[in-house]
């Protein structure tokens, strides 16, 4: 059993399902269990957008415990303060599922509330995510402008009411959602890094990973996502405390990670946001796995680009080949100076770029 599975591709549907089937979820499944799934609407905005969680991801969960005996499925979330969850559902692809499925949908705005103590702060909590049998959070990776990244613990507060979600911010949002991650644990972890945003949580600036992520450990995930997007873990406050209050570990040299494609990863398609056409300036990319270029774009939005004077080469047609200047991943060990990894995290490209 790994720590992390991860498969690369765009069939999110099937990529779900192999990982479910990879860490043989259904050990841990029985027919007569209410299986909630909590994916990220914090917004009623198409998944593209890099906000969202993908429909094809979730539904790729409902057949794999629908093949594997469960009927009892509920899809729970509350969108943020100020959008309506509803209208999520139906802008997002939600309804469809509902409608296809016959699952349930619960706006957790809606729901009524438990009290729970955690770390000395007392939590409200819905009754309905306490109550499943199995709890499957569905978060997206990408950027925050508060937290600087977000993923399995803060998609959690969906699971609060409004009225909670608006004190978390007067206390600060990171000790509140460490808190909250010692007290609401999730079974299960699937993490939608296809095309999480570069900085904002309302989406916007997508940039393409084609990704999933499967663990149990949500720090973990968290932390070994914080360096996908240029971090190290202690720089995420969130992260430091969940690990200070038990929640759970990083990821480090010892993780261990099972990768079902590594050998087909898409290749990168032209990045369609803004952003990543303004950092894509910096780079001579020739045939680079999408992966891999996200990790150089991240690492760029986070370091600058240093001043370089060169573009810096990624991708496969460097294979084998001699290059001037530096380069990122395995396939640029040619050039003077290169990020090695295949692919690497990006705050080893940002470490690399601020050592030179
Ligand atoms: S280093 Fe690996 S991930 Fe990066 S482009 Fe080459 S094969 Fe793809």
């Amino acid at each position: 059993m790994a720590d992390i599975y991860i498969n690369y591709g765009t069939h999110m549907q099937d990529m779900t399902y192999a990982l479910m089937e990879a860490a043989d979820i259904a050990a841990e499944l029985r027919p007569d269990m209410r299986v909630c799934i909590k994916p990220n609407l914090v917004v009623a905005r198409p998944a593209d957008g890099g906000a969202t969680t993908h429909p094809e991801i979730v539904e790729g969960i409902i057949r794999y415990l629908r093949d594997n005996g469960v009927k009892n499925i509920i899809i729970a979330e509350g969108s943020w303060v100020g959008d309506s969850t509803k209208r999520a559902w139906k802008t997002c692809g939600y309804s469809a599922l509902r409608d296809k499925y016959n699952v349930e949908l619960l706006d957790t705005k809606d729901d009524s509330v438990e009290k729970r103590k955690s770390q000395g702060i007392e939590l409200t909590l819905c009754r309905s995510i306490l109550n499943a049998d199995y709890l499957i959070n569905v978060p997206v990776l990408k950027g925050h402008c508060q937290t600087d990244m977000t993923c399995c613990l803060k998609s959690l507060k969906g699971c609060i009411p409004d009225s909670e979600k608006r004190r978390f911010h007067t206390m600060g949002l990171h000790k509140p959602i460490a808190a909250l991650a010692a007290v609401l644990k999730p079974n299960l972890h699937i993490v939608d890094s296809i095309c999480g945003d570069l900085s904002f949580e309302e989406g916007g600036n997508p940039i393409e990973s084609n990704r999933i992520l499967l663990g149990r450990d949500p720090v973990l995930l968290d932390s070994y996502g914080a360096q996908l997007m240029g971090y190290h873990p202690d720089e995420i406050d969130h992260l430091f405390h969940a690990k200070a209050y038990g929640a759970g570990q990083y990821a480090d040299d010892n993780t261990d990670i099972s990768e079902l494609n590594a050998d087909r990863r898409p290749k990168t398609v032209l990045q369609r946001s803004s952003q990543a056409k303004r950092l894509g300036q910096f780079v001579n990319e020739d045939g680079a796995c999408s992966a891999c270029y996200a990790a150089l774009i991240f690492a760029l939005n986070k370091a600058g680009n240093m001043g370089l004077r060169n573009r810096i080469n990624i991708g496969q047609g460097f294979k084998g080949k001699t290059c001037a200047g530096i380069g990122v991943g395995n396939c640029t060990a040619g050039c003077d100076a290169h990020v090695a990894g295949c692919p690497p995290k990006a705050v080893e490209i940002v470490d690399f770029l601020r050592s030179l």
